[in-house]
């Protein structure tokens, strides 16, 4: 007889087995069924071992620079294998941390591929052979995958994606990144300051173009000054790989010649074809459609994180799984303020922003008053050497009340928790204290100055 579950859930991204552990600590029998790696994109081949390689570059360009802090260290050079070894070795202990994890949070894992039907039933295909399982209750977070642009696949090799930019053999001479968004910017930081050369091509305005424009202008100036060169507004018409090379054509008849070409135009919805069709989902696009219960157009499936294409962040999946296994284990809980889902980019320097941007608020007609601060005027960010970027804070001069906050600089994105507090505040709250010297005085600053009372900001005329 099949296995029975109050809730399978397919998928073991941060999606899937965040929303599997909340259904566990309600008492419900869960079981999650996963394809791939235990982790899924977020652990494998997404935020954590770019975070790795991220960091292992940050130390490589600090030893550089020692001699501004008044050391000498010689010569320091990046030992690629060895980067790479210590990413992997990261991604492998979380891996088998997330298992454990699931399995102590008395959670069944079954490795294979799941396909959900009608009626609660669940078929697992794996090496091994096919097994059916049965669900009260599904979640799918199936996740998401690289865009690929029909006129210059993915070949894995000289056309790449985000997954293979995380673990090439060894150092490109050179690169062209198609798209300036948040994966393509991350992983430019990585390449150029091992010595590659890297040049980002966007086809919109700006690079992050999702950011208010001087966060662009601001990026593109600073990444210039690591050696990568942004090409903004220019779309790219074709892309010529063969023999170890590639020749990138743009529309205005620029040609870019690189040793790789990641293409980073963005990722896109998945969920297996045969569970779309049994169960007869509604899509938008390549998503699965939710309400704000997460709940699809099947009854008893709920759908979350990137499959159902919003957010496309691990804490976003985070916060959907909340929901999703809530309602799944007869609770009534919503999920509505999706601008309220911190955005972060962990870039030299890091961009990080929550709430509404100044360019959403004029969009949405709401007048705003813009309080700024920057880092070089920040004792703690002087003396690490790091007093590049500024803060934003926006406040609606209607009601006073904080509609968003807007960083870049060094370490902001530790600061996006603050950030969030302040969404929604009507006033300078005084027990609010931040430690002196520490960075995130600069968001205390341009809070205060977002109501004109800023200490350390000389009164604007
Ligand atoms: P996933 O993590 O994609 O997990 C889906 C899982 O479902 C996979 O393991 C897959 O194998 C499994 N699956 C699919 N279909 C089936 C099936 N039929 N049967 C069984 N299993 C199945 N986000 C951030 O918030 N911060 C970052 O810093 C960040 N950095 C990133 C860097 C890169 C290079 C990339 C590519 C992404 C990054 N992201 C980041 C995005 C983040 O990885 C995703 O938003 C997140 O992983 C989505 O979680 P999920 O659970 O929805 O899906």
């Amino acid at each position: 007889m099949a296995e029975r579950f109050d809730v399978v859930v397919i998928g073991s991204g941060p999606g899937g087995y965040a929303a599997a552990i909340r259904c566990a600590q309600r008492k419900a029998s869960v079981a999650v069924v996963e394809k791939g790696d235990v982790g899924g994109t977020c652990l494998n081949t997404g935020c954590i071992p770019s975070k790795a390689l991220l960091a292992s570059v940050h130390f490589l360009t600090l030893a550089k620079h020692a001699n501004l802090m008044g050391l000498e260290i010689g010569e320091v050079k990046p030992n690629w294998g060895k980067m790479q070894s210590r990413k992997d070795a990261i991604v492998v202990g979380f891996r088998k941390g997330v298992a454990g994890l699931v399995q102590s949070n008395g959670i069944k894992l079954y490795a294979g591929r799941g396909i959900v039907r009608p009626g609660g039933k669940v078929r697992i295909e794996a090496a091994g052979g096919a097994q059916e399982i049965e669900a009260k209750k599904v979640i799918l977070a199936t996740g998401s995958a690289p865009i690929e642009i029909g006129a210059f696949k993915f070949d894995g090799k000289t056309i790449i994606s985000s997954t293979e930019a995380l673990s090439l053999s060894a150092i490109p001479a050179s690169m062209v990144i198609i798209g300036g968004g948040i994966i393509g910017c991350e992983m430019a930081c990585v390449y150029a300051a091992v010595g590659c050369k890297v040049t980002i091509v966007e086809a919109l305005e700006s690079i992050l173009p999702n950011e208010d424009a001087w966060v662009g202008a601001l990026m593109t100036k600073e990444l210039k000054k690591i050696g990568i060169e942004s090409m903004a507004g220019q779309k790219v018409t074709g892309v010529a790989a063969g023999a170890g090379r590639a020749k990138v054509s743009l529309a205005g008849g620029t040609v870019l010649e690189a040793e790789k070409v990641l293409v980073a135009v963005g990722r896109r919805a998945v969920c297996d074809k045969e569970t779309v069709e049994g169960l007869g989902l509604a899509m938008n696009g390549p998503a699965i459609a939710v309400n704000e219960r997460m709940e699809t157009s099947a009854a008893g499936v709920y759908a979350l994180g990137d499959a159902v294409g919003t957010t496309y962040l691990a804490h976003g999946a985070f916060m959907e799984a909340e929901v999703a296994a809530a309602n799944a284990c007869a609770q009534r809980e919503e999920m509505k303020a999706y601008h309220l889902v911190p955005r972060a980019v962990y870039t030299f320097p890091e961009v990080a922003s929550v709430g509404r941007s100044e360019k959403k608020c004029a969009d949405m007609g709401i007048a705003t008053y813009v309080g700024k601060a920057n880092f070089r005027s920040n004792g703690r960010s002087v003396a690490h050497n790091e007093g590049i970027g500024e803060v934003r804070v926006i406040r609606n001069t209607a009601d006073d009340a904080i509609m968003g906050v807007t960083m870049v600089g060094a370490t902001v994105t530790e600061m996006l928790g603050a950030a969030r507090a302040l969404i929604g505040s009507r006033e300078k709250i005084t027990e609010m204290c931040f430690p002196h010297p520490t960075v995130s005085e600069v968001l205390k600053e341009a809070w205060e100055d977002a109501f004109g009372i800023s200490l350390h900001v000389p009164p604007r005329r």
